[in-house]
């Protein structure tokens, strides 16, 4: 039985250890892509272009904006974040279960044109971890974190629009779970209909001749 790979969409706020967490998801599980988007952003240190993300000018991402190359495309905090289709596309054929790690505008478009998508939203175990996991990371200037926590107040509007919410409290765990859900939803009797009418067709010999 062929299996497609399942579309994961994994949205939280800014410094909840999603990076991580997906990090550990791809280290522990075979089976997983992990999409690298496209930004306008600049490298944080130690960021790798082509690895962490495809860092573009503003001129590039929107010409791959008109080029129809990217599959939804989100500005968060003054810069454009967008997920290149291709890779995708070509991950879900082979059978890999593919993880975009994308913020709620974004997760709306894929959700949009491809409702079978599984959209999970990591939360924090409450909003002081949260702050302090983003003050303590020391990526960003006071004044971005300011922004980035002002927008964490505008995405938990959204949440209730995912189909799961993941608490992150200790990392192993919630690789785990992370893994579960994901691999649960093969079981989904609407991603089975091929093998289901197989069954069905094949039993039918039983009633034959009777
Ligand atoms: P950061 O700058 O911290 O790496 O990412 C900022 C936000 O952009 C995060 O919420 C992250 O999930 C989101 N993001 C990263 N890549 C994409 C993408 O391709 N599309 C969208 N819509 N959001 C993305």
């Amino acid at each position: 039985m062929s299996r497609k790979g399942i579309l994961t969409i994994i949205s939280g706020f800014s410094g909840v250890g999603k990076g991580t967490l997906v990090q550990g998801l791809m280290n522990q599980y075979d089976g997983y892509a992990l999409s690298v988007s496209a930004t306008t952003r600049n490298p944080r240190d130690g960021e790798v272009d082509g690895v962490n993300y495809f860092f573009r000018t503003r001129e590039e991402f929107e010409a791959m904006i008109g080029n129809g190359e990217l599959l939804e495309h989100a500005e968060y905090v003054n810069n454009y974040y967008g997920t290149p289709r291709a890779y995708v596309e070509g991950m879900l054929n082979d059978g890999k279960d593919v993880i975009l790690e994308i913020e709620i505008q974004g997760a709306r478009q894929i959700k949009e044109k491809m409702p079978e998508a599984v959209s999970i939203f990591i939360m924090p175990p409450d909003a002081q971890t949260l702050r302090k996991r983003l003050v303590g990371r020391g990526t960003e200037t006071a004044e971005v974190i300011d922004k980035r926590l002002k927008r964490a107040v505008e995405e938990s509007e959204g949440i209730e629009e995912y189909d799961y919410i993941l608490v992150n409290d200790v990392l192993s765990e919630s690789v785990e779970k992370l893994h579960n859900i994901i691999q649960s939803n093969h079981n989904d009797s609407d991603r089975n209909l091929e093998f289901i009418n197989k069954i069905r067709e094949d039993v039918k010999v039983f009633s034959e001749g009777e």
